[in-house]
């Protein structure tokens, strides 16, 4: 039998390494967060196969490729403060975590939020900042920030994550007509009104509920 060390290496060696995730932090911080412990006890044999899985109340903790993906596409440095939409289990965000300074991260399901930052704080995350509420409103209270990752698609770019992105930020979200199948996104804050978008790949997230989103 596989142990979870030799899985997380499989996992390392050919969905990132083997792919096209390059940047050294992002590859350390994906070897550091234990994904098993993100998972219900039933499916952390398949923590380190590279697709989502099912958490609780209908949503998913993302593919560990695409995290990586996203997490790479933010171009995070150390003094980074980075915001999240869509908590989840927590697993992205222990992931970013590892890399910037602090992370800010808004879910709208208050039992998600809970599950999530009990399980961060027993892993012993101390940079990692939860909120219950509409992450298309951001989290002003922290505002600006270095980078911003959206974790569910998204109709359209929030007003309020273009507003609260720091000149310099980059912010990359799931945009699609579809609720279910999205272009990835990379926005960068050039100036105060000059905002630069990029399209990075096709992805498919559980829809982002709010005022400003589905
Ligand atoms: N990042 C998560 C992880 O590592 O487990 C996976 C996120 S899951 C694909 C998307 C999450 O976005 C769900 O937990 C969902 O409840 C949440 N979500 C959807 N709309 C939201 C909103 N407006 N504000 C905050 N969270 C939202």
């Amino acid at each position: 039998m596989k142990t979870v060390n030799h899985r997380r290496d499989i996992m390392i060696r050919e969905h990132l390494l083997g792919r096209d995730i390059r940047d050294p932090a992002v590859i350390r911080a994906m070897r550091e967060v234990p994904r098993e412990a993100f998972v219900a006890d039933e499916l952390a044999a398949f923590a380190y196969d590279d697709h989502p899985l099912d958490i609780a109340e209908g949503q998913t903790i993302s593919q560990p490729y695409i995290v990586a993906y996203m997490t790479e596409a933010l171009e995070l440095s150390p003094t980074d403060r980075v915001l999240e939409i869509g908590t989840g289990s927590g697993y992205a965000a222990a992931v970013l975590s590892r890399i910037a300074a602090s992370v800010y991260t808004v879910e709208r399901l208050e039992g998600l939020a809970r599950a999530a930052r009990q399980r961060l704080e027993m892993l012993g995350y101390t940079n990692i900042h939860g909120h219950v509420g509409d992450g298309t409103c951001g989290w002003p209270d922290h505002a600006p920030y270095d980078a911003i990752v959206v974790t569910a698609g998204a109709p359209h770019v929030p007003k309020a994550l273009r507003e609260q992105l720091g000149i310099g930020g980059r912010l990359v979200i799931p945009v699609g007509a579809s609720s279910y199948l999205q272009l990835l996104l990379r926005v960068r804050r050039i100036a105060e009104q000059d905002f630069r978008t990029e399209e990075l790949c096709g992805v498919r997230f559980v829809p982002l509920i709010g005022a400003d989103g589905w």
